[in-house]
């Protein structure tokens, strides 16, 4: 495609070849994706890349402006003849060379991921790179498997059969805390059901995304098929989500951005998908295991500096086992080893940015007036200062209506309750206005059935919590969102469903047109003028 770019203005990026930031190389030639060719943002503004394991400035890019997202819709829209007359066979080849190109690319990809979110590299290299090859493989599969029902005579007359159809152009919107699964979660079933895709990153963490593109080029997709656009919410966000040639809007992000989201998207009559926020529950029964409910609940509520969207973070748990818990739990919080995320010793890293971890910080001192911090509450001094570090925190004695209990605070903060009885321990499980995820803890597999069931949130795990695989659906209820990431479920979303009914009489004149009108017979007329 012409490249529209061509006069803006080279962008500062400081990326020393043998420096720090050496992995966020692929943005020096820009973080705009279009049409298969990388180019710089032309919004006329620049965002700073701050470390936040040092707080120093690893790097500069343009961002996007409305020009981007309206070359980018449009390439996608070229894109879509050749991507959606493909057969799945021949999606499902090109995801597979995806699958391999990436393959080769997963140490820069585990890198970039880590020094872009400061995630320790130990997490990059064992959950998030892994996780994201492995959805590119079951999406290369299950390209192939749009079932629908099968063709049949529902009517004496017809043959229907479902045609299961591509939307179009997918205008999609991902959050900073993974920034490579979430392309992955985004692009990956809207191409393989004949979509063509716009993904517009969260400005804090354009690299993977951008890498993903340049690999599905690489992998030979059409030109066109996977776009990047990077810039803020506010303008590039809102103009994808409001382009009339986009057919459908798939939002992860907060519960706040993505009801604005729907708004927007409604003015065009568009799909919506939402993956919103979450508060998990982390529900311990007084016959669980109370080694692993600790090891569980400090895993769940700690994983990516708590910054997971089905973190543990309000665990409820009985009363005979309540005291046993909290300093299980507060000690195991203590041994945890926050450091740089290059360091391979490091358990957790930073937050994402000094301002989300004073965002943290601000519900924790808030909790203070009337709750117990146990164990953390405070940024580690020292060499950590100048990062966006904060301590593993456990917070008991807080009621269940304070902030800190039912808002989503997104860091590595552990709220712990008691409850008595089975169902009251439901009930508090139940009361936030969100439905992500959540965790029963038990021997009986009677109790953990009764509380699956009695559950409402997208996805219960019994006696663990965080694991996710590519087969099974994610997706939310109530606040967190509706729709499916992942799995074969989310065609549904990505699909639209053309019913075809197809005459097999032959008859010039069908028996029900005598519910409209009766004519006399032709001399012709085989049906004898019905
Ligand atoms: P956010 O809502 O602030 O931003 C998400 C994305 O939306 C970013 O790309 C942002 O630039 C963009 N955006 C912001 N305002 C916009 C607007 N007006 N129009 C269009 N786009 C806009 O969320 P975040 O801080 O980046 O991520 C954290 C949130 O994401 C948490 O609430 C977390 O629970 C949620 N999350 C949910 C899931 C899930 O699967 N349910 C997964 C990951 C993260």
């Amino acid at each position: 495609m012409t490249d529209q770019r061509s006069d803006a203005p080279a962008p500062v990026a400081p990326y020393d070849p043998g420096g720090p930031y050496a992995s966020l190389a692929p943005l020096a030639d820009g973080a705009q994706y279009v049409g298969g060719r990388q180019h710089h943002g032309g919004s006329g503004r620049r965002h700073t890349l701050v470390d936040p394991a040092t707080g120093g400035t690893a790097g500069e890019y343009a961002l996007a402006g409305t020009d981007d997202v309206d070359a980018a819709v449009a390439a996608a829209r070229r894109a879509l003849p050749e991507w959606a007359g493909a057969t799945p066979g021949e999606r499902s080849d090109a995801m597979h060379r995806l699958r391999a190109v990436l393959d080769g690319e997963a140490a820069d990809l585990a890198r970039a991921e880590s020094v872009q979110c400061g995630k320790p590299t130990r997490l990059t290299e064992e959950f998030d790179v892994p996780g994201s090859l492995d959805n590119v493989a079951f999406f290369a599969g299950a390209a192939r498997r749009l079932d629908g029902v099968a063709a049949a005579e529902y009517s004496a007359d017809h043959t229907s059969y479902v045609r299961r159809e591509p939307l179009g152009v997918i205008g999609s919107v991902a959050p900073w805390n993974y920034p490579l699964q979430m392309a992955c979660w985004k692009i990956l079933p809207a191409i393989a059901a004949g979509n063509t895709i716009v993904l517009k990153p969260s400005e804090l963490t354009p690299a993977t995304s951008l890498m993903f593109a340049r690999a599905a080029h690489t992998a030979g997709l059409p030109d066109g098929v996977v776009n990047i656009v990077t810039g803020t919410g506010a303008d590039t966000g809102e103009h994808l989500v409001t382009h009339p040639d986009v057919a459908m809007t798939s939002f992860t992000g907060s519960t706040a951005v993505g009801k604005r989201v729907a708004a927007l998207a409604a003015q065009t009559v568009k799909r919506v998908h939402l993956e919103l926020g979450g508060k998990a529950p982390f529900l311990v029964f007084d016959d669980a295991d109370l080694t692993a409910a600790v090891h569980g609940a400090v895993a769940g509520a700690l994983i990516n500096t708590g910054q997971d969207c089905t973190a543990a973070t309000r665990a409820y748990v009985q009363r005979p086992l309540y005291d046993a818990f909290v300093s299980g739990v507060a000690d195991l919080m203590a041994a945890v080893r926050v450091g740089h995320p290059a360091d391979p010793a490091t358990d957790i890293g930073p937050l994402v940015s000094h301002a989300h971890r004073d965002r943290v910080a601000g519900f924790v001192d808030r909790a203070r007036a009337y709750a117990t911090v146990v164990i953390g509450g405070e940024a580690p001094g020292g060499p950590l200062a100048p990062g966006a570090y904060y301590l593993p925190t456990l917070v008991t004695d807080a009621p269940q209506d304070s902030e800190i209990v039912r808002g989503e605070v997104f860091g590595p903060v552990l709220t712990v309750l008691p409850f008595d009885t089975d169902d009251e321990g439901l009930a508090l499980a139940n009361d936030t206005p969100y439905g992500l995820a959540a965790s029963v803890w038990s021997r009986d597999v009677f109790r953990t059935a009764r509380a699956s069931r009695a559950i409402a949130a997208g996805c219960v795990w019994v006696n663990d919590h965080i694991p996710i695989v590519s087969e099974m659906p994610h997706g939310g209820y109530r606040a967190s969102g509706y729709g499916k990431d992942m799995s074969a479920y989310s065609f549904d979303e990505y699909t639209q469903v053309k019913h075809v009914m197809s005459d097999i009489t032959g008859e010039p004149r069908k028996d029900w047109h005598r519910t409209v009108f009766r004519l006399p017979a032709a001399p012709d007329d085989r049906t004898g003028g019905r």
